[in-house]
């Protein structure tokens, strides 16, 4: 079937469905103008810093090119919803840039969908962007706003450092998504939501803004993205894995795979963040989805113990080169 052209299509899947004037995603949105012009004009709130953020999806290396569209639609914004979440910053708006290597309505309006319900339950709006033709590929870039951002480079020796929720269901989801294997029908539940629906973790960054000395989203695996936080602060950490919260998605694999999936497994857009220990006792009493799993020191590098023992994984997270 022969699609839209560019601006029919522009028109049709996303100004119709974002709001292009000064209501575009509610009074405080700040959007003067939406998509249209050249450029949107913007009003950025008072007194706060802007965060912004991009991230590309490309066919066939972030997700199956076959795959539904509006889930692709929704892990797009939400792995970058999460970078909003790992600076502590409010949702504003995004910006979309399409490759596409047809116009094709069966594949645009599902996307579409997929982005506007998206962007509708995190209270982000769409503001523009750039439409082209070749391979399938999916950029967006994020801004919000921030006043206790939640750097890579504020943590101390001495710090705790907790992870919040569960960590690997997204690395266990992906020979679910490729189709390497018959799962269940709760394993392809949970595979699903894994890795089309992960959450990013807008809310909890907001709990622990206050007591948080360092922070991140963990999008290549714990000990890659800790090793950030090391890095940025100077700093090295140790790891205490006896209590480490494992996806059940994970936990079908020996106890030590399912550890190591946990520990460098990719894509879970959970938070990594390190508090003083002045702080503990007013973050326990929050009662938050997190779990402690070590602390910050001098020496640089990170060592993982198990039962006391040290313990070692093979690999260290993802990465593209
Ligand atoms: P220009 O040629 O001036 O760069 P375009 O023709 O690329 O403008 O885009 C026209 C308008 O449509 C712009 O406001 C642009 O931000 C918006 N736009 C283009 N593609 C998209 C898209 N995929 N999603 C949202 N807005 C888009
Ligand atoms: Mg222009």
């Amino acid at each position: 079937m022969a699609g839209p052209g560019e601006f029919e299509l522009i028109r049709e899947y996303f100004s119709s469905r974002f709001q292009t004037g000064a209501q575009a995603g509610g009074v405080d949105s700040g959007v003067v103008l939406g998509i249209g012009d050249d450029c949107a004009l913007l009003t950025p709130p008072r007194g706060k810093m802007l965060a912004t953020s991009v991230d590309t999806l490309v066919a066939d290396v972030h997700f199956p090119a076959s795959a539904d569209p509006y889930r692709i639609a929704s892990r797009a914004l939400r792995v970058n919803l999460s970078d909003l979440a790992g600076m502590n910053a409010e949702p504003l708006w995004f910006t979309l840039a399409l490759t596409l290597p047809e116009s094709n309505a069966a594949w645009l309006e599902p996307f579409a969908r997929g982005l506007a319900d998206t962007a509708r339950l995190y209270g982000i709006t769409l503001i523009g962007g750039d439409t082209t033709k070749g391979p399938l590929s999916i950029t967006v870039q994020v801004t919000g706003s921030c006043d206790r951002a939640l750097r890579r480079d504020g943590a101390s020796a001495g710090d705790h450092i907790f992870v919040s929720n569960q960590l690997g269901a997204a690395a266990a989801a992906l020979p679910i998504v490729l189709e390497e294997y018959e799962p269940s029908e709760v394993q392809q539940q949970q595979a699903d939501a894994a890795f089309y629906f992960p959450e990013p973790q807008l809310e909890l960054a907001r709990s622990i803004g206050a007591c948080a000395s360092a922070g991140l989203d963990i999008s290549d695996g714990l000990l890659a993205d800790l090793a950030h936080i090391c890095e940025a602060s100077g700093l090295g950490a140790d790891l205490k894995l006896d209590t480490f919260p494992i996806a059940e998605l994970a936990q079908s694999m020996s106890a030590d795979a399912a550890l190591e999936t946990a520990l460098t497994g990719g894509d879970d857009y959970q938070l990594c963040f390190t508090v003083p220990a002045k702080y503990l006792d007013h973050l326990q009493g929050l009662q938050l989805p997190i779990t402690a799993v070590g602390r910050m020191r001098e020496a640089r590098g990170i060592d993982c113990f198990l039962g006391g023992k040290p313990w070692q994984p093979r690999g260290t997270g993802y990465r593209h080169f």
